[in-house]
């Protein structure tokens, strides 16, 4: 048995831990750039797959099955973010015979379309954020529409991810040309331009729900995990369980997540994306077809190991969990170190790491490619590590990831490291007192 990582970075090794451990062989793939990349060391076999722009490598997909089908591999596990969303990826494996650790291709082709996506929940009970009914063709139509939802509103895009493509309109002179905005964005970064409108909910929380679920149609929920702390729509820092979600709610929202679970006839591991208001109302937003950066809070209190089950689920095996209620203990946070320089507007840091000492220790946890001397390179996303924490209770938690960061080391390169810290640290934080546009409003 043998399976390509269709991946770099630290999701890379995640996987490839996951399938060392069940004594499956893994292929490497890399670009030009990744040539000296951990990926490529710590796997059985690795490839090169083309220069260092993604679309020239990670997201070549003859490149990456000519490597799959000469490899002779079994499944392809395609991580996040490059091809992991792609239903013409998934097609294309299954044309060449080699499994592909994920959802089935009607159901990326369907949750991958947000609009299609909040369709499926609409009709399978469950509240979506209020919008336009479908996607908006025409900046007439838009302006219409507009009127009924009302502003402020944002439009975005359907093939829209990692906070791109969406745009806040906050009266009706700006709708055209945000509309235009967001379409060119789409465009530009997803290859699709079609535009949804969307209320825009007031100082939502960002909870989501981990899902799995078989091909027997077993389904369960792993509880969630709050990701409000975002800077410009995309995570910075993420906890599980979220320190406000009442019991009654986390239980409504966890058989709505597994409700879409069973609506799309999902497979594998997938995440529901929810919004919640003061008032405790909370609207289906998106689903993500795909394991998702935050994953290792969800495994550090259920105790799964969410890529195993991934992989064990696409060889066909039954939940592991399926009989057994799981309980969730403890508490997990993630904070994520990126390189990139908040004295400069957090622009992109890319470099060499000089030196490098990653925190560890009870209950510490840090997912990295990086090592010290390495190359941070300036064609892919700027996450240079993820770092972990558990404690028994929210306050160890926070403790323990003062002291992470405190002994975090990275030179050579800036990162968000302090910003980090300062929002640990902060009193909003300590209080659980925080929504989506916290960070936003907290500095600059
Ligand atoms: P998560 O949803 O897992 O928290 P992010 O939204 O930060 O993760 O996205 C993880 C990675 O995947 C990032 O590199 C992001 O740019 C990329 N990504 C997410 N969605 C898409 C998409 N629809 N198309 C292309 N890249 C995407
Ligand atoms: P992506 O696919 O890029 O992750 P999402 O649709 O998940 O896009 O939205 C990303 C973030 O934007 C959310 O986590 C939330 O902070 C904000 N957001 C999205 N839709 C709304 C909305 N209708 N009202 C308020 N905030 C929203
Ligand atoms: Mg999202």
């Amino acid at each position: 048995m043998k399976i390509l990582i269709a991946n770099r970075g630290e999701i890379a090794l995640r996987v490839l831990r996951a399938a060392h451990e069940l004594n499956i062989g893994t292929v490497a793939v890399y670009s030009m750039a990744d040539k000296d990349a951990l990926h490529v060391k710590l796997a059985d076999e690795a490839y090169c797959i083309g220069k260092s722009f993604s679309r020239d490598s990670y997201l070549n997909m003859e490149n990456i099955l000519s490597v799959a089908v000469l490899a002779q591999v079994n499944y392809i596990h395609p991580g996040y973010g490059f091809l992991s969303e792609s239903p013409l990826f998934r097609r294309l494996c299954r044309e060449c015979n080699i499994g592909f650790i994920g959802p089935h291709e009607r159901t990326m082709e369907l949750m991958g379309d947000k609009v299609m996506a909040k369709e499926i929940a609409k009709k399978a009970g469950i509240p979506v954020v209020p919008g336009s009914d479908g996607e908006v063709a025409t900046e007439e139509e838009a302006l219409r529409i507009a009127r009924t939802i009302g502003y402020p509103l944002l439009v975005k895009a359907s093939s829209g991810g990692g906070g791109k493509g969406i745009r806040i309109v906050e009266r009706e002179e700006e709708l055209k040309g945000a509309f235009t905005a967001s379409k060119n964005e789409a465009l530009a970064n997803f290859g699709s331009d079609g535009v949804y409108l969307e209320k825009y909910l007031k100082n939502p929380r960002h909870i989501e729900f981990q899902i799995l679920r078989d091909e027997f149609g077993n389904a369960v929920h792993l509880g969630e995990r709050d990701c409000s702390l975002q800077r410009r729509k995309q995570k910075v820092v993420e906890e599980s369980p979220s320190p406000t979600l009442p019991a009654d709610l986390r239980q409504r929202m966890g058989e709505a997540a597994v409700k879409c679970a069973d609506a799309s006839d999902y497979l594998g591991a997938g995440t529901v994306e929810f919004l919640l208001v003061s008032d405790g109302s909370f609207y289906f937003m998106e689903m993500n077809t795909r394991i998702q950066v935050e994953h290792p809070v969800t495994e550090m209190v259920t105790g799964v190991d969410l890529v195993k089950e991934q992989i064990l689920i696409a060889l066909g095996q039954e939940l592991s969990m399926k009989d057994k209620p799981l309980e969730l203990r403890g508490h997990a946070l993630e904070c994520r170190i990126n390189a990139e320089d908040p004295a400069n507007n957090f622009a992109p840091s890319p470099g060499n790491i000089s030196f490098l000492h990653f925190p560890s220790g009870n209950g510490i946890r840090v997912d990295s490619a990086c090592y010290s001397g390495a190359d941070i390179v300036p064609f892919y996303d700027s996450m240079v590590a993820k770092i972990i924490v558990h404690g028994k209770d929210r306050a160890e938690a926070i403790s323990k990831m003062k002291s992470a960061l405190y002994e975090l080391t990275i030179q050579g390169i800036k990162t968000n490291q302090e910003y980090q810290e300062e929002i640990i640290s902060s009193d909003f934080f300590r209080d659980g007192d925080y929504h989506t546009l916290t960070l936003d409003h907290m500095r600059g």
